[in-house]
C-alpha cells in the first residue's frame, strides 16, 4: 500500500508520523509531499511580525526527520489531484496513491475586502510567514512614527485568536516605549461578542476580553464587517470610517487553489467535508484534515464568523484520520471522538489560557484563566513542540497550546 500525505505542516507531520508507528514498514510506503521545505510553527507568526523572533527560530527542515522515520519526502507543490484515478501530480511527477491524506491548510482570502494586501494594497496580515515577514519590516518602522492603528477581522474570519494576540502585543510594545498615547488602538472583530472566537466564547471569556481592552483604552466594534482598507483609513459596511496608519486585518478563508479545482473533492468555498472519521464523504480511500476540513460555524452570527481549527485541533484529527487509514488496511476498530481545543494566546504583558471541550457547545468544560505563568508556558511550549516534532514524537502533554 502506499499512503501520499499532502502537507508538511500540523495536519500532514502528525499523520505521517502516527501512521508510520500503525503500519508495518515493509508492506506500506508513506510518502508526505510539501512545497514548504520546513516544518514553521505558525502560531508563532505573530512573534515574528513582532519581531521577537524569526523563521528560522521556529521551523526546522523536514527532509531528516521523516528520513530517519523512514517517510519518503518530496519537496514539491501539488499541481492536481485526481481522486477517481487517485493520482497526484506534482513538477516533478505524478504519484499514484492508494489513501490520500489531505492536509494542504488554507488560502488567505485578502480579495474580499479591497486593499488588504500586504503585497498588493496597504494593509497587513500575518496569516502566512511571508506576511508575518512583510509585517515585521512594516511595524519596525511604524514604531519609528506611530499613530492611530486598526487591528481587527474581516468578516467571515475564522482564525481570529491571532488578531486578539497582535492587537494585545503591539499595545504591549507602543506601551514599553512610551508610545501607546500616540497610536490609539481600534479593534474591530465580526464576533457578536469579544472573545467569541467563532466557538461561541469561552467561560468568562467576553467579561474578560472586555475588561482588558478598556484597561487598554483599546475601542472595540463588535458585529461589524470591515469593507475596505487605504493607507489612512479602515471602513466598515455600516459606513464608519476609522483613521489608521496601521491596518493588521486577519482574512477570511478558503481551502487552496489545487483542492478547490480537484473534481467532486471540495466544498465551494475549497474545504473537504468529510465524516467522524475524517474520510471523504464520496471517495472513501481520501482523508483530510486540519484547516483543509469543512467545518460548519457553531451558530449564526449577524455577521459570519467561521469556525476555528487550531493547531491542537488539527493534531486530533491527524490521530483520528491514521487510526482510521490503519483500521481500514488492517482491519479493527473505526475511532472518532469530539475536538476539544485548549490554547494560550499573548497579550504582551502576560498570557490567557483558554479549554473548551468539547470545542462545539453545550460543554462539559469550558474555562478560561490568565497570567504571567501563561505567558512562560506559551513560549516553552512552542520551542518544546519543535524539538519533539523535529525527533519524530508527537505526543502532546496534557497541558498544552
Ligand atoms: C498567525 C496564526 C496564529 C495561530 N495561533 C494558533 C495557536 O496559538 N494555537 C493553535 O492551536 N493554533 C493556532 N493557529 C492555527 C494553526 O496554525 C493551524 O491550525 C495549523 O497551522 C493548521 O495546520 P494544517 O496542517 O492544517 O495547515 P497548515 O499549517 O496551513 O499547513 C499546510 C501545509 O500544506 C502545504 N501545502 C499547501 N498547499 C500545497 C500544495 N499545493 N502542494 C504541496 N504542499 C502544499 C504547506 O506547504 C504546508 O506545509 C494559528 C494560525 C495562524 C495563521
Amino acid at each position: 500500500m502506499h499512503i501520499i500525505i499532502i502537507g508538511g505542516s500540523f495536519g500532514g507531520l502528525n499523520t505521517a508520523y502516527d501512521l508510520r508507528r500503525l503500519l508495518p514498514h515493509h508492506s506500506h510506503e508513506i510518502t508526505l509531499i510539501s512545497k514548504e521545505p520546513r516544518f514553521i510553527f505558525i502560531p508563532s507568526l505573530p512573534w515574528v511580525a513582532m519581531g521577537s523572533k524569526t523563521l528560522d527560530d521556529i521551523s526546522f527542515d523536514l527532509a531528516h526527520p521523516l528520513k530517519s522515520k523512514g517517510i519518503n519526502f518530496v519537496e514539491a507543490a501539488v499541481t492536481g489531484i485526481d481522486p477517481a484515478a487517485s493520482h497526484v501530480h506534482t513538477g516533478t511527477g505524478i504519484y499514484d496513491y492508494d489513501y490520500l491524506v489531505v492536509a494542504t491548510g488554507h488560502r488567505s482570502a485578502n480579495e474580499a475586502v479591497p486593499g488588504l494586501g500586504p503585497f498588493d494594497g496597504p494593509g497587513h496580515s500575518l496569516m502566512s510567514p511571508p506576511e508575518a515577514e512583510e509585517a515585521r519590516t512594516t511595524w519596525a518602522a511604524f514604531l519609528q512614527d506611530p499613530g492611530p492603528m486598526v487591528v481587527g477581522c474581516a468578516p467571515g474570519a475564522s482564525c481570529v485568536g491571532p488578531a486578539y494576540e497582535f492587537m494585545f502585543e503591539a499595545h504591549h510594545a507602543l506601551k514599553k516605549r512610551a508610545l501607546a498615547h500616540r497610536a490609539p488602538i481600534t479593534f474591530i472583530t465580526p464576533e457578536p461578542f469579544l472573545g467569541h472566537f467563532g466557538v461561541g466564547g469561552f467561560g468568562k471569556a467576553r467579561q474578560f476580553f472586555e475588561g482588558e481592552l478598556e484597561q487598554r483604552d483599546v475601542r472595540y466594534h463588535t458585529s461589524t464587517a470591515i469593507s475596505k482598507i487605504t493607507a489612512d483609513r479602515v471602513e466598515t459596511a455600516d459606513g464608519k470610517s476609522f483613521e489608521s496608519r496601521y491596518s493588521m486585518i486577519i482574512p477570511a478563508l478558503g481551502g487552496v487553489k489545487v483542492v478547490a479545482e480537484a473534481p467532486g473533492l471540495a466544498n465551494p468555498k475549497g474545504f473537504i467535508p468529510v465524516d467522524a472519521n475524517y474520510r471523504h464523504n464520496d471517495f472513501p480511500n481520501i482523508y483530510a484534515v486540519g484547516v483543509a476540513v469543512a467545518m460548519p460555524p457553531v451558530e449564526e452570527t449577524p455577521v459570519p464568523v467561521n469556525f476555528p481549527k487550531t493547531g491542537h485541533m488539527t493534531e486530533q484529527m491527524a490521530r483520528i484520520a491514521a487510526k482510521n487509514i490503519a483500521a481500514d488496511i488492517l482491519g479493527g476498530e473505526k475511532t472518532s471522538h469530539d475536538l476539544m481545543v485548549e490554547c494560550i494566546m499573548d497579550m504582551g504583558d502576560k498570557g490567557a489560557h483558554l479549554v473548551a471541550d468539547p470545542v462545539r457547545p453545550p460543554r462539559n468544560r469550558s474555562s478560561m484563566s490568565s497570567g504571567k505563568r501563561w505567558l512562560w508556558a506559551k513560549r516553552f511550549f512552542a520551542g518544546y513542540y519543535l524539538w519533539k516534532l523535529r525527533r519524530g514524537a508527537n505526543r502532546s502533554p496534557k497541558w498544552v497550546w
